[in-house]
Formats: structure tokens, C-alpha cells, sequence
């Protein structure tokens, strides 16, 4: 048998390929959306992503909240290019026609796409001999040339986050049963894991004042690690920075560190933007109605230095791989 490889390595070298001149495509494979071209002026922002029973929501998920999740997660991928949601496709792989599933599921789906003038404009639906599968292709606007790419950070560039890191792990720790909180800090985590809200005004605020986003799903080392790598940048966090609830916060600070570090499903704006710019960021969060925090700086180089407790720790940039490599 030959050797497994991770997500990442399978993508880089199966998927990933030149772009074909003249294909008016101006940006494909690597970062949250890829590019293609729209109008004089405009560009569209283009994301698909796939959620699986078993790997992504648990069996008996409640279908209301895994329709908002499901098209939250790809809106999410636009917020972190500044794209204006447009239309999106849906493709279900159902175990069966069961009614009230699909409308609880609509009902979910509808509420958050309705919110965000985001019209369902195609799809496919098949029966499934396996799990629920349901895949979400988004499109969004972005004027052209203004969408904010992994790749633009500086050196020198502020980094800073939106909302709490962590509490998507913390949601999915106390729905397995892993630890048990009293239910008024298990309540909002949990909502959290299941609604996650994509920050699609905080986005397009960002455009023009952020040189690189990316929305955290998988974890802040290997996310920061995606935009560390595609800019050429290293990282140096503070801890004591790092937005978190008051629920996680009550947890030992190893399991702090891993919830935010590696966890997932936070679906925050991770962003850098010049140290001079500050006041235009905050302006951008507060126009958005998002708290925002500055967690730490980028420099010349590579790899990413956690302080904490007034030590420096190197940190993996390992992400969150279905492959577990
Ligand atoms: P995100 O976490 O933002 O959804 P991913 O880490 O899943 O992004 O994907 C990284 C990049 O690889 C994206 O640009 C995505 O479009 C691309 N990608 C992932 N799987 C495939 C595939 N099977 N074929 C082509 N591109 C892919
Ligand atoms: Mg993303």
C-alpha cells in the first residue's frame, strides 16, 4: 500500500493546478474563496464545503441547526474575503425522505440566507446508502481586486481576532459528554458549535484595512498557520490576549490552550492589519457590531512563538486534517 498523506498534501499535489490563461479565473485553488471574474468593477468570490454525519455533526443532529450550520460555514468562507453573499447550491445526500427533517432543515437554512440576501439557486438531491451529506457551493461579490487573500500579510502587521476563540470545542466536548459544565456556560457554547455566526458584515468592513483573513474552522495554529505559510511571515502571540469566554476560561489552562489552539468550528475573522491602522480596525468592528482584539504582531520569518506567563513556547502550525497526518 503506499503511504497516506494528509488533506493538505493530497490537495497540493492532485488538485492544485496552473490556471489555464484566458480562464478568467483570477485566483483558484488555496485560499478561503477562489476568484472568478464578474463585472468591470466586481469579482465573484466563490466557496464550496461539505458537512458529513459522523465527521462534522453527530447522528440525530438537530436538522434546524444543521441547515443554519451548513450554509453558516460557507458564508463564513466568504466574510474572510469580504464578499457579499449572492446565491448558493445545495447538494443532499439523504438516508431517506423523511419531511419534517428536510422542512426543520429548510426552516434553519432559510432563516440564515434570508438574513444575509442569499438566494439558493440550484443544488442536487440523492438518496444516501450511507450517512447525511450535505454540500453547499456559496458565491459572493467582491470589488475587484479588494478581496482580502491569506497571502497579504506584512511583517510588522497587527493580528487580531473577532469574538471568543475556543468555545466551538468547548460546545463539542460537553455534547459528547467529555466534561460537564452547569448549563448556563454549557448553553452558550453549545449554541456556538450549532450556530455558528459567520461575520459577513465584519468582512466587507475589513476590505481595505485588513492585509490577510481567514476564518477559523479548524483551530487557531493550523488557520494562522495557513495565512503564516502563504505570506511568508512568522507570528508571535500573547496569550493573555487571546479572546475567551468566561465558560472556558473556567477550564484548566492546558485545556484552554487546546480548545483554541486546536479545536474548531469558531468560525471567527482571524485578520492582520498595519500597526497604524488600528483605529480603522476597531472603526471596522464597531460599524459591524463585533468585538475585536489585538492577540499579537507578525515579523520577518517563520513560525509562530506563543507568550504566555512571560514565557515564549514555539507552537506547531498544525491544522485540523481529516486524515489526522
Ligand atoms: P476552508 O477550511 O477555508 O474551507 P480548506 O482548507 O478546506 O478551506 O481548503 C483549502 C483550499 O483547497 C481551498 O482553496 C479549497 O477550495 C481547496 N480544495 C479543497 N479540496 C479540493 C478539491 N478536492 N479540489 C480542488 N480544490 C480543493
Ligand atoms: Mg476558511
Amino acid at each position: 500500500m503506499s503511504q497516506p498523506v494528509g488533506e493538505f498534501e493530497l490537495i497540493e499535489r492532485h488538485f492544485l493546478r496552473p490556471v489555464a490563461a484566458g480562464a478568467r479565473i483570477g485566483l483558484g485553488i488555496g485560499d478561503d474563496c477562489a476568484l472568478i471574474d464578474g463585472g468591470a468593477d466586481w469579482q465573484w468570490a466563490v466557496t464550496s464545503d461539505m458537512l458529513l454525519e459522523g465527521v462534522h455533526f453527530l447522528t440525530g443532529v438537530d436538522p434546524e441547526s444543521l441547515g443554519h450550520k451548513s450554509l453558516a460555514v460557507n458564508l463564513s468562507d466568504l466574510a474572510a474575503c469580504g464578499a457579499l453573499p449572492r446565491c448558493f447550491f445545495l447538494a443532499l445526500a439523504l438516508p431517506a425522505s423523511d419531511e419534517p427533517w428536510v422542512k426543520a432543515f429548510t426552516r434553519g437554512l432559510f432563516a440564515l440566507a434570508d438574513r444575509h440576501a442569499c438566494q439558493l439557486a440550484g443544488g442536487d438531491t440523492t438518496r444516501s446508502r450511507g450517512g447525511l451529506v450535505v454540500s453547499i457551493t456559496a458565491l459572493g461579490e467582491v470589488p475587484r481586486g479588494g478581496a482580502i487573500l491569506r497571502s497579504g500579510a506584512r511583517p510588522g502587521d497587527d493580528l487580531w481576532v473577532s469574538g471568543h476563540l475556543g468555545d466551538g470545542a468547548l460546545g463539542l466536548a460537553c455534547r459528547r459528554g467529555e466534561i460537564s459544565l452547569p448549563s448556563t456556560s454549557a448553553a452558550p457554547a453549545l449554541e456556538r458549535l450549532d450556530r455558528p455566526q459567520p461575520r459577513v458584515s465584519l468582512g466587507r468592513a475589513l476590505i481595505g484595512v485588513a492585509t490577510s483573513a481567514i476564518d477559523v474552522s479548524d483551530g487557531l495554529a493550523g488557520d494562522l498557520g495557513h495565512i503564516l505559510r502563504r505570506s511568508g511571515v512568522g507570528a508571535r502571540l500573547e496569550w493573555e490576549r487571546i479572546p475567551r469566554s468566561s465558560a472556558l476560561q473556567q477550564l484548566d489552562a492546558d485545556a484552554q490552550q487546546r480548545y483554541v489552539f486546536r479545536g474548531g468550528d469558531d468560525y471567527e475573522l482571524l485578520f492582520s492589519a498595519p500597526a497604524d491602522r488600528s483605529d480603522a480596525v476597531l472603526a471596522a468592528g464597531q460599524a459591524a457590531g463585533v468585538p475585536l482584539s489585538r492577540i499579537g504582531a507578525l515579523h520577518a520569518g517563520q513560525g509562530l512563538t506563543l507568550i504566555a506567563d512571560g514565557r515564549a513556547v514555539d507552537m506547531p502550525l498544525r491544522a485540523f486534517d481529516h486524515f489526522g497526518l
